[in-house]
């Protein structure tokens, strides 16, 4: 188990208020809006934490660059993909990364 899988069993393990209190120390550690990729749009939706959260809804389509591997949040979770806001959360890119084996874009 790595770094990310024990840190999503250990959550798993918090009740709501615990989890919701993570999500929030995690949000404050976002970086996502000094990102050239990151736009009005998602900054107007206060959109942020895509590892966890997913993509972006409906915002950000375009990838300039994506500065998630200078965020402590990473390092913090054991997260190994990045351009979370346009290619899904962590859970999503390793599901699509063990299902298809390459990367889906
Ligand atoms: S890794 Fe990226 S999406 Fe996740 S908190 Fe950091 S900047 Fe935001
Ligand atoms: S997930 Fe990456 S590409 Fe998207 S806004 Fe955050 S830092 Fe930029």
């Amino acid at each position: 188990m790595d770094t990310f899988e024990e840190k999503v069993q250990a959550m798993k393990n918090m009740t709501p208020d615990e989890v919701q209190a993570v999500v929030e120390r995690l949000k404050s550690m976002c970086i996502c809006q000094g990102c050239p990729s990151y736009n009005r749009c998602a900054k107007e939706g206060n959109e942020m934490l895509f590892c966890a959260s997913g993509k972006s809804f409906m915002c950000i389509s375009d990838e300039k660059s994506c500065i998630c591997p200078t965020c402590p949040v990473p390092k913090e979770m054991g997260l190994k993909y990045t351009f979370f806001c346009t290619r899904g959360a962590e859970k999503a890119q390793r599901y699509e990364h063990t299902v298809w084996g390459t990367k889906m874009v």
